[in-house]
């Protein structure tokens, strides 16, 4: 399996009222295409700051975030804004779905700047994702008439919907109940296996972590702890 992802020596300082924050202490990371990894950490421990950071919603203090090889840093704002709308799908822990579109617009929606697709190859997708989360039926609902677990799986379509390389979910559980989240979780796995799709996703929930094939441990911006499963094992490595 190939690096999709690399994070090399990345900080990040915040300044806040004059004050300075180091959020992020020399991390480094490579991320192998087609897994599960799960980045687990307590809250303020920097696990919102790396992943803006691999998504390319933020740019480091130090350090360099690698795409295919490819330093992001040396990319135009037009580039970046297509590599994000392309590689990268994004779901949040409060779903961040538009409230007065439907279920199937919402998937829609970022699809509308793809001036390489057509609306008959638009309305396809919709369809399809949504099928694929098992929605088929609730395309014309508001996200005020689905439940928590139904806007996140709306969440997981529209993410899906542009073919990304890469899911980036932070805290996807967070605002559910324990047997929804499990059943977001479980489909969140399936559709990795299934599409190939590298899902990266933030917990402090330590059911969470078992289900991931990659755990990274993050403590007051520091990674701490790598693991790696291969069958049915762990295997530990500690961070550098
Ligand atoms: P987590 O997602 O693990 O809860 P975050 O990455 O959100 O952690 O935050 C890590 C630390 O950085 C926290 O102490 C938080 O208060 C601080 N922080 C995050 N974003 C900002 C910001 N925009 N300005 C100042 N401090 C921030
Ligand atoms: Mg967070």
């Amino acid at each position: 399996m190939g690096v999709v992802v690399e994070v090399d020596r990345v900080s990040k300082v915040y300044e806040l009222g004059g004050q300075m924050f180091q959020a992020l202490k020399s991390v480094s990371l490579a991320i192998e295409e087609g897994v599960f990894m799960a980045i687990a950490g307590p809250s303020g421990s920097g696990k919102t700051s790396l992943l803006n950071l691999i998504g390319c919603i933020d740019t480091p203090s130090g350090g360099r975030i690698l795409i295919d090889g490819v330093d992001v840093a040396g990319k135009s704002a037009d580039e970046l804004a297509d590599l994000r709308n392309r590689t990268i799908g994004f779901i949040f822990q409060t779903f961040n779905l538009l409230p007065v579109l439907s279920a199937a617009e919402n998937v829609e929606y970022p699809l509308l700047r793809r001036n390489d697709l057509t609306a008959a190859e638009r309305r396809a997708r919709v369809k399809h994702f949504l099928n694929l989360v098992g929605l088929s039926n609730f395309g014309g609902r508001r996200p005020n008439q689905l439940s928590g677990g139904q806007r996140q799986r709306v969440a997981i379509a529209r993410a899906l919907a542009v073919e990304p390389r890469i899911v980036l979910a932070d805290e996807p559980t967070a605002n559910l109940d324990r047997k929804t989240g499990d059943e977001i979780l479980k489909l969140m796995r399936s559709l990795n296996k299934q599409l190939g799709t590298t899902f990266i996703f933030s917990t402090h929930d330590k059911r969470v972590m078992a289900m991931a094939d990659r755990l990274v441990r993050i403590s007051d911006g520091e990674l701490t702890l790598l693991g790696v499963r291969t069958a049915d094992r762990w295997a530990y490595v500690k961070a550098r």
